[in-house]
Protein backbone atom coordinates (compact mmCIF):
# COMPACT_ATOMS: atom_id res chain seq x y z
CA UNK A 1 0.00 0.00 0.00
CA UNK A 2 3.14 2.46 1.17
CA UNK A 3 4.06 2.79 -2.89
CA UNK A 4 0.16 3.46 -4.05
CA UNK A 5 -0.98 7.08 -4.85
CA UNK A 6 -3.09 8.69 -2.49
CA UNK A 7 -6.72 8.08 -3.29
CA UNK A 8 -8.71 11.24 -3.56
CA UNK A 9 -12.48 12.68 -3.27
CA UNK A 10 -12.20 16.31 -4.99
CA UNK A 11 -15.48 17.38 -3.81
CA UNK A 12 -16.87 20.96 -5.19
CA UNK A 13 -14.24 19.69 -8.55
CA UNK A 14 -15.41 22.08 -10.87
CA UNK A 15 -14.22 25.42 -9.05
CA UNK A 16 -11.39 27.03 -8.08
CA UNK A 17 -9.67 25.16 -5.58
CA UNK A 18 -11.45 21.93 -7.16
CA UNK A 19 -9.78 22.66 -10.78
CA UNK A 20 -6.02 23.50 -8.96
CA UNK A 21 -6.17 20.53 -7.09
CA UNK A 22 -7.05 18.31 -9.89
CA UNK A 23 -4.38 20.04 -11.67
CA UNK A 24 -1.85 19.11 -8.89
CA UNK A 25 -3.41 15.79 -8.76
CA UNK A 26 -2.54 15.43 -12.37
CA UNK A 27 1.10 16.43 -12.39
CA UNK A 28 1.69 13.85 -9.68
CA UNK A 29 0.38 10.97 -11.12
CA UNK A 30 2.93 8.63 -8.61
CA UNK A 31 1.34 10.32 -5.65
CA UNK A 32 -1.89 10.69 -6.15
CA UNK A 33 -5.16 9.65 -7.96
CA UNK A 34 -8.60 11.39 -7.85
CA UNK A 35 -11.14 8.24 -7.60
CA UNK A 36 -13.98 10.70 -6.51
CA UNK A 37 -14.93 14.05 -8.66
CA UNK A 38 -17.82 15.69 -7.30
CA UNK A 39 -19.53 19.02 -8.32
CA UNK A 40 -22.87 21.15 -7.80
CA UNK A 41 -24.58 21.74 -11.14
CA UNK A 42 -22.75 22.51 -13.74
CA UNK A 43 -22.56 18.64 -15.47
CA UNK A 44 -20.80 19.22 -18.39
CA UNK A 45 -17.46 20.81 -16.47
CA UNK A 46 -17.65 17.60 -14.33
CA UNK A 47 -17.80 15.54 -17.68
CA UNK A 48 -14.88 16.90 -19.01
CA UNK A 49 -12.65 16.59 -15.41
CA UNK A 50 -13.83 13.70 -15.33
CA UNK A 51 -12.66 12.12 -19.09
CA UNK A 52 -9.37 13.81 -18.10
CA UNK A 53 -9.14 12.22 -14.40
CA UNK A 54 -10.82 9.11 -15.00
CA UNK A 55 -12.35 8.76 -11.64
CA UNK A 56 -14.03 5.28 -10.29
CA UNK A 57 -17.22 7.45 -9.72
CA UNK A 58 -18.30 10.75 -10.32
CA UNK A 59 -21.21 12.78 -8.95
CA UNK A 60 -23.26 15.63 -9.16
CA UNK A 61 -25.25 17.58 -6.17
CA UNK A 62 -28.30 18.81 -8.50
CA UNK A 63 -29.80 15.52 -9.48
CA UNK A 64 -31.63 16.77 -12.64
CA UNK A 65 -28.38 16.55 -14.09
CA UNK A 66 -27.96 13.11 -13.10
CA UNK A 67 -29.15 11.35 -16.85
CA UNK A 68 -26.76 13.94 -18.72
CA UNK A 69 -23.65 12.47 -16.55
CA UNK A 70 -24.82 9.27 -16.77
CA UNK A 71 -24.94 9.03 -20.54
CA UNK A 72 -21.86 10.45 -20.97
CA UNK A 73 -19.83 8.33 -18.37
CA UNK A 74 -21.08 5.39 -17.70
CA UNK A 75 -20.14 3.66 -21.37
CA UNK A 76 -16.46 4.60 -20.21
CA UNK A 77 -16.99 2.44 -16.90
CA UNK A 78 -17.26 6.11 -14.22
CA UNK A 79 -20.04 5.81 -11.97
CA UNK A 80 -22.51 7.84 -11.13
CA UNK A 81 -24.57 9.06 -8.55
CA UNK A 82 -26.45 12.30 -7.70
CA UNK A 83 -27.96 14.23 -4.81
CA UNK A 84 -26.36 15.05 -1.44
CA UNK A 85 -26.80 11.77 0.09
CA UNK A 86 -24.88 10.30 -2.61
CA UNK A 87 -22.34 12.67 -2.11
CA UNK A 88 -22.02 11.83 1.62
CA UNK A 89 -21.50 8.13 0.71
CA UNK A 90 -18.91 9.08 -1.92
CA UNK A 91 -16.71 10.56 0.27
CA UNK A 92 -16.99 7.27 2.60
CA UNK A 93 -16.16 4.91 -0.03
CA UNK A 94 -13.08 2.44 0.58
CA UNK A 95 -10.56 4.01 -2.60
CA UNK A 96 -10.46 7.01 -0.70
CA UNK A 97 -8.29 8.39 1.48
CA UNK A 98 -8.20 11.95 1.59
CA UNK A 99 -11.18 14.37 0.91
CA UNK A 100 -10.74 17.73 -0.16
CA UNK A 101 -14.17 20.05 0.72
CA UNK A 102 -13.61 22.06 -1.97
CA UNK A 103 -17.92 23.06 -2.35
CA UNK A 104 -18.51 26.84 -1.18
CA UNK A 105 -20.97 27.55 1.61
CA UNK A 106 -23.19 25.33 3.85
CA UNK A 107 -23.05 22.48 0.94
CA UNK A 108 -19.64 21.48 2.44
CA UNK A 109 -21.06 20.62 6.03
CA UNK A 110 -22.88 17.43 5.57
CA UNK A 111 -20.10 15.54 3.57
CA UNK A 112 -17.24 17.09 5.92
CA UNK A 113 -19.25 15.36 8.82
CA UNK A 114 -19.62 11.67 6.60
CA UNK A 115 -15.89 11.63 6.31
CA UNK A 116 -14.90 12.86 9.54
CA UNK A 117 -17.18 9.42 10.79
CA UNK A 118 -15.82 7.76 8.09
CA UNK A 119 -12.53 8.51 9.62
CA UNK A 120 -11.02 9.61 6.29
CA UNK A 121 -8.47 12.46 6.33
CA UNK A 122 -9.39 16.05 5.27
CA UNK A 123 -8.40 18.70 3.25
CA UNK A 124 -10.13 21.41 4.22
CA UNK A 125 -10.79 24.36 1.89
CA UNK A 126 -14.47 25.04 2.54
CA UNK A 127 -14.18 26.60 5.75
CA UNK A 128 -18.04 27.52 6.20
CA UNK A 129 -18.23 24.07 7.53
CA UNK A 130 -16.64 25.61 10.72
CA UNK A 131 -17.94 28.42 11.05
CA UNK A 132 -21.35 26.68 10.89
CA UNK A 133 -20.91 23.99 13.48
CA UNK A 134 -17.44 24.40 14.84
CA UNK A 135 -17.83 23.03 18.62
CA UNK A 136 -19.66 20.02 16.43
CA UNK A 137 -16.96 19.17 14.26
CA UNK A 138 -14.50 19.83 16.77
CA UNK A 139 -16.17 17.38 18.71
CA UNK A 140 -16.96 14.49 15.80
CA UNK A 141 -12.56 14.98 15.24
CA UNK A 142 -11.96 14.25 18.65
CA UNK A 143 -13.73 10.93 18.29
CA UNK A 144 -12.40 9.93 14.93
CA UNK A 145 -8.98 9.36 13.41
CA UNK A 146 -9.51 12.07 10.28
CA UNK A 147 -7.07 14.39 10.64
CA UNK A 148 -7.72 18.03 9.10
CA UNK A 149 -5.01 19.82 7.26
CA UNK A 150 -6.01 23.31 6.54
CA UNK A 151 -6.15 25.00 2.53
CA UNK A 152 -7.08 28.26 3.24
CA UNK A 153 -4.16 30.45 2.58
CA UNK A 154 -3.68 31.91 5.86
CA UNK A 155 -4.67 28.27 7.74
CA UNK A 156 -2.48 26.97 6.01
CA UNK A 157 0.80 29.69 6.56
CA UNK A 158 -0.11 29.66 10.54
CA UNK A 159 -0.02 25.34 10.44
CA UNK A 160 3.59 25.76 8.62
CA UNK A 161 4.21 28.38 11.30
CA UNK A 162 3.43 25.99 14.47
CA UNK A 163 5.31 23.38 12.88
CA UNK A 164 7.82 21.73 15.56
CA UNK A 165 6.37 24.47 18.05
CA UNK A 166 5.17 24.37 22.03
CA UNK A 167 1.16 25.60 21.48
CA UNK A 168 1.42 26.86 25.09
CA UNK A 169 3.64 29.38 23.82
CA UNK A 170 1.28 30.96 21.06
CA UNK A 171 0.37 34.75 22.05
CA UNK A 172 -1.61 35.90 18.97
CA UNK A 173 -2.31 34.31 15.80
CA UNK A 174 -2.40 37.38 13.28
CA UNK A 175 -4.53 36.54 9.97
CA UNK A 176 -3.08 38.70 7.13
CA UNK A 177 -6.06 40.11 4.86
CA UNK A 178 -5.31 41.65 1.10
CA UNK A 179 -8.50 44.74 2.18
CA UNK A 180 -9.95 43.65 -1.08
CA UNK A 181 -10.72 45.89 -4.09
CA UNK A 182 -12.41 48.41 -1.68
CA UNK A 183 -9.83 49.20 0.88
CA UNK A 184 -9.17 52.66 -0.12
CA UNK A 185 -12.22 53.85 -1.27
CA UNK A 186 -14.57 55.98 0.64
CA UNK A 187 -17.51 54.62 2.83
CA UNK A 188 -19.78 56.46 0.16
CA UNK A 189 -18.25 55.29 -2.90
CA UNK A 190 -18.62 51.65 -1.61
CA UNK A 191 -21.98 51.57 -0.66
CA UNK A 192 -22.73 52.54 -4.73
CA UNK A 193 -20.45 49.52 -5.82
CA UNK A 194 -21.95 46.65 -7.89
CA UNK A 195 -20.99 43.23 -8.07
CA UNK A 196 -18.96 43.64 -11.21
CA UNK A 197 -16.66 46.29 -8.82
CA UNK A 198 -16.78 43.87 -5.95
CA UNK A 199 -15.43 40.77 -8.21
CA UNK A 200 -12.20 42.57 -9.05
CA UNK A 201 -10.00 41.13 -6.56
CA UNK A 202 -6.50 42.27 -6.32
CA UNK A 203 -4.48 39.99 -5.75
CA UNK A 204 -6.38 36.77 -5.97
CA UNK A 205 -8.96 35.19 -8.49
CA UNK A 206 -11.25 32.66 -6.72
CA UNK A 207 -15.12 31.24 -6.76
CA UNK A 208 -17.44 34.60 -6.97
CA UNK A 209 -19.02 33.81 -3.17
CA UNK A 210 -15.66 34.21 -1.91
CA UNK A 211 -14.73 37.08 -3.74
CA UNK A 212 -17.23 39.00 -2.55
CA UNK A 213 -16.70 38.14 1.15
CA UNK A 214 -13.40 39.51 0.56
CA UNK A 215 -14.54 42.67 0.06
CA UNK A 216 -16.98 42.84 2.26
CA UNK A 217 -14.25 41.37 4.59
CA UNK A 218 -16.89 38.53 6.33
CA UNK A 219 -14.09 36.46 4.49
CA UNK A 220 -11.77 37.73 7.67
CA UNK A 221 -14.40 37.37 9.99
CA UNK A 222 -15.00 33.88 8.47
CA UNK A 223 -10.92 32.84 8.75
CA UNK A 224 -10.86 34.15 12.27
CA UNK A 225 -13.77 31.50 13.49
CA UNK A 226 -11.66 28.86 11.15
CA UNK A 227 -8.62 29.68 12.94
CA UNK A 228 -10.15 29.05 16.24
CA UNK A 229 -11.47 25.64 15.72
CA UNK A 230 -8.74 24.33 13.63
CA UNK A 231 -5.94 25.65 15.97
CA UNK A 232 -7.89 25.71 19.51
CA UNK A 233 -6.87 29.18 20.18
CA UNK A 234 -8.86 31.58 22.00
CA UNK A 235 -10.73 33.95 20.04
CA UNK A 236 -8.96 36.99 21.76
CA UNK A 237 -5.67 35.89 21.04
CA UNK A 238 -6.54 36.08 17.01
CA UNK A 239 -6.30 39.27 15.14
CA UNK A 240 -6.06 40.62 11.55
CA UNK A 241 -3.88 42.97 9.67
CA UNK A 242 -4.57 44.10 6.35
CA UNK A 243 -1.03 43.42 3.97
CA UNK A 244 -2.49 44.72 0.78
CA UNK A 245 0.54 42.34 -1.18
CA UNK A 246 -0.74 39.14 -0.06
CA UNK A 247 3.29 38.04 0.11
CA UNK A 248 2.80 37.31 4.01
CA UNK A 249 0.55 34.79 4.72
CA UNK A 250 0.18 35.09 8.25
CA UNK A 251 1.78 35.19 11.30
CA UNK A 252 2.31 33.35 14.97
CA UNK A 253 3.41 35.74 17.60
CA UNK A 254 5.30 33.52 20.52
CA UNK A 255 5.61 34.47 24.12
CA UNK A 256 9.10 35.51 24.14
CA UNK A 257 8.10 38.43 21.30
CA UNK A 258 8.81 36.26 18.17
CA UNK A 259 7.15 36.26 15.00
CA UNK A 260 6.61 33.37 12.20
CA UNK A 261 5.49 34.20 8.96
CA UNK A 262 5.13 32.42 5.74
CA UNK A 263 5.37 34.08 2.87
CA UNK A 264 5.06 33.19 -1.26
CA UNK A 265 3.00 34.62 -3.95
CA UNK A 266 -0.90 34.89 -4.02
CA UNK A 267 -0.90 31.36 -5.33
CA UNK A 268 -3.14 28.73 -3.85
CA UNK A 269 -1.07 25.73 -5.36
CA UNK A 270 1.01 25.72 -2.68
CA UNK A 271 -1.39 25.18 0.45
CA UNK A 272 -3.18 23.09 -1.62
CA UNK A 273 -0.05 20.76 -1.97
CA UNK A 274 0.85 21.03 1.34
CA UNK A 275 -2.52 20.03 2.84
CA UNK A 276 -2.52 17.29 0.03
CA UNK A 277 0.71 16.25 1.43
CA UNK A 278 -0.32 15.70 4.99
CA UNK A 279 2.32 18.68 5.10
CA UNK A 280 4.89 17.79 2.82
CA UNK A 281 6.72 20.06 0.11
CA UNK A 282 6.26 19.15 -3.54
CA UNK A 283 9.72 20.30 -4.91
CA UNK A 284 8.98 21.89 -7.83
CA UNK A 285 7.55 25.28 -7.02
CA UNK A 286 5.74 26.44 -10.50
CA UNK A 287 6.66 30.52 -9.81
CA UNK A 288 9.32 31.40 -6.88
CA UNK A 289 8.81 34.52 -4.68
CA UNK A 290 11.20 36.93 -5.53
CA UNK A 291 11.78 39.40 -3.00
CA UNK A 292 13.16 41.91 -4.41
CA UNK A 293 10.02 42.33 -7.09
CA UNK A 294 8.03 43.75 -4.05
CA UNK A 295 10.40 47.28 -2.76
CA UNK A 296 7.93 47.13 0.57
CA UNK A 297 5.45 44.66 2.39
CA UNK A 298 2.77 46.87 4.48
CA UNK A 299 0.56 46.54 7.19
CA UNK A 300 -2.02 48.64 8.17
CA UNK A 301 -5.11 48.08 10.59
CA UNK A 302 -8.85 47.14 9.59
CA UNK A 303 -11.22 49.85 9.55
CA UNK A 304 -14.73 47.48 10.75
CA UNK A 305 -16.67 51.26 9.98
CA UNK A 306 -16.17 50.76 6.47
CA UNK A 307 -16.23 46.74 6.48
CA UNK A 308 -19.08 46.24 9.70
CA UNK A 309 -18.74 42.73 8.47
CA UNK A 310 -15.71 42.09 10.45
CA UNK A 311 -17.12 42.67 13.85
CA UNK A 312 -19.52 39.50 13.22
CA UNK A 313 -16.40 36.95 14.68
CA UNK A 314 -16.01 38.71 17.48
CA UNK A 315 -20.07 38.43 18.34
CA UNK A 316 -20.22 35.03 16.46
CA UNK A 317 -17.68 33.38 18.82
CA UNK A 318 -18.92 35.40 22.33
CA UNK A 319 -21.82 34.05 21.49
CA UNK A 320 -21.68 30.67 20.33
CA UNK A 321 -24.24 28.22 19.85
CA UNK A 322 -26.28 28.69 16.50
CA UNK A 323 -24.69 32.28 15.66
CA UNK A 324 -22.43 31.70 13.87
CA UNK A 325 -24.71 29.40 11.34
CA UNK A 326 -27.18 32.01 11.24
CA UNK A 327 -24.53 34.24 10.28
CA UNK A 328 -23.24 32.33 7.33
CA UNK A 329 -27.15 31.44 6.18
CA UNK A 330 -27.91 35.55 6.03
CA UNK A 331 -24.49 36.01 4.30
CA UNK A 332 -24.98 32.99 1.59
CA UNK A 333 -28.60 34.62 1.02
CA UNK A 334 -27.29 38.34 0.69
CA UNK A 335 -24.12 37.49 -0.97
CA UNK A 336 -26.60 35.62 -3.80
CA UNK A 337 -28.46 38.47 -4.02
CA UNK A 338 -25.91 41.34 -4.30
CA UNK A 339 -24.19 39.22 -6.79
CA UNK A 340 -27.16 39.91 -9.16
CA UNK A 341 -27.43 43.54 -8.25
CA UNK A 342 -30.61 43.11 -6.05
CA UNK A 343 -29.54 44.89 -3.22
CA UNK A 344 -26.65 47.27 -2.49
CA UNK A 345 -22.99 46.36 -1.02
CA UNK A 346 -23.91 47.35 2.80
CA UNK A 347 -27.08 45.54 2.21
CA UNK A 348 -25.16 42.10 2.83
CA UNK A 349 -24.30 43.47 6.43
CA UNK A 350 -28.10 45.00 7.06
CA UNK A 351 -29.66 41.31 5.69
CA UNK A 352 -27.16 39.50 8.21
CA UNK A 353 -28.04 41.99 11.34
CA UNK A 354 -31.61 41.85 10.93
CA UNK A 355 -31.35 37.66 10.57
CA UNK A 356 -29.72 37.61 13.71
CA UNK A 357 -31.70 39.90 15.51
CA UNK A 358 -35.02 37.43 14.13
CA UNK A 359 -33.68 33.97 14.80
CA UNK A 360 -34.26 31.97 18.06
CA UNK A 361 -30.96 30.94 19.84
CA UNK A 362 -29.49 27.77 20.43
CA UNK A 363 -26.84 27.55 22.86
CA UNK A 364 -25.93 23.90 22.11
CA UNK A 365 -26.87 22.68 18.81
CA UNK A 366 -27.05 19.08 17.19
CA UNK A 367 -26.86 18.43 13.83
CA UNK A 368 -30.49 18.77 13.29
CA UNK A 369 -30.82 22.22 14.82
CA UNK A 370 -27.89 23.67 12.45
CA UNK A 371 -30.09 21.96 9.23
CA UNK A 372 -33.12 23.88 10.96
CA UNK A 373 -31.03 27.42 11.65
CA UNK A 374 -29.60 27.39 7.99
CA UNK A 375 -33.38 26.93 6.58
CA UNK A 376 -34.68 29.29 8.82
CA UNK A 377 -32.39 31.88 8.46
CA UNK A 378 -31.79 31.38 4.43
CA UNK A 379 -35.84 31.32 4.42
CA UNK A 380 -36.00 35.21 6.53
CA UNK A 381 -32.98 36.17 4.70
CA UNK A 382 -34.57 35.55 1.53
CA UNK A 383 -38.10 37.27 2.65
CA UNK A 384 -35.87 40.41 3.54
CA UNK A 385 -34.63 40.59 0.22
CA UNK A 386 -37.71 40.11 -1.48
P1 LIG B 1 -16.19 28.00 -6.57
O1 LIG B 1 -17.46 28.76 -6.60
O2 LIG B 1 -15.16 28.29 -7.60
O3 LIG B 1 -16.51 26.43 -6.66
C1 LIG B 1 -17.47 25.86 -5.81
C2 LIG B 1 -17.57 24.38 -6.07
O4 LIG B 1 -18.59 23.83 -5.24
C3 LIG B 1 -17.97 24.04 -7.51
O5 LIG B 1 -17.36 22.84 -7.88
C4 LIG B 1 -19.47 23.84 -7.39
O6 LIG B 1 -20.03 23.05 -8.41
C5 LIG B 1 -19.53 23.13 -6.05
N1 LIG B 1 -20.84 23.18 -5.43
C6 LIG B 1 -21.69 24.24 -5.33
N2 LIG B 1 -22.79 23.90 -4.69
C7 LIG B 1 -22.68 22.58 -4.37
C8 LIG B 1 -23.52 21.64 -3.70
N3 LIG B 1 -24.72 21.96 -3.23
N4 LIG B 1 -23.05 20.38 -3.54
C9 LIG B 1 -21.84 20.03 -4.02
N5 LIG B 1 -21.01 20.87 -4.67
C10 LIG B 1 -21.43 22.13 -4.83
O7 LIG B 1 -15.59 28.17 -5.11
P2 LIG B 1 -14.08 28.22 -4.63
O8 LIG B 1 -13.31 27.10 -5.23
O9 LIG B 1 -13.56 29.60 -4.77
O10 LIG B 1 -14.23 27.98 -3.07
C11 LIG B 1 -14.51 26.69 -2.54
C12 LIG B 1 -14.32 26.74 -1.03
O11 LIG B 1 -12.95 26.99 -0.76
C13 LIG B 1 -15.11 27.85 -0.35
O12 LIG B 1 -15.55 27.40 0.89
C14 LIG B 1 -14.08 28.96 -0.17
O13 LIG B 1 -14.35 29.77 0.93
C15 LIG B 1 -12.81 28.15 0.05
N6 LIG B 1 -11.58 28.84 -0.33
C16 LIG B 1 -11.38 29.21 -1.63
C17 LIG B 1 -10.22 29.87 -2.00
C18 LIG B 1 -9.95 30.20 -3.43
O14 LIG B 1 -8.83 30.64 -3.75
N7 LIG B 1 -10.87 30.01 -4.34
C19 LIG B 1 -9.21 30.23 -1.00
C20 LIG B 1 -9.50 29.78 0.33
C21 LIG B 1 -10.66 29.11 0.65
P3 LIG B 1 -20.61 23.73 -9.77
O15 LIG B 1 -19.40 24.18 -10.52
O16 LIG B 1 -21.28 22.61 -10.44
O17 LIG B 1 -21.50 24.84 -9.35
MG1 LIG C 1 -8.00 32.76 2.94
Amino acid sequence: MLDQPKRIAVIGASGSIGTQTLEIIGSHPEKYRATVLAAGSRVDKLIELSLRHRPALAVIADESKHAALSEALRPLGISTAAGEKALCEAVCRDDVDTVVTATVGYSGLAPTIAAIRADKDIALANKETLVVAGSYIDRLLSRSRSKVYPVDSEHSAIYQCLAGEDRSKVRRLIITASGGPFRTWERERIALAKAADALKHPNWSMGAKITIDSATMMNKAFEIIEAKWLFGVHSQKITAVVHPQSIVHSMVEFVDGAIKAQLGLPDMKLPIAYALGEAARLDDAEKPLSLSDFTSLTFEAPDAGRFPCLSLAAKALDEGGNCACIINAANEIAVAAFLKDRIPFYGIYDIIERTLDHIERIESPDYEDYVATNDEARRYASTLIN
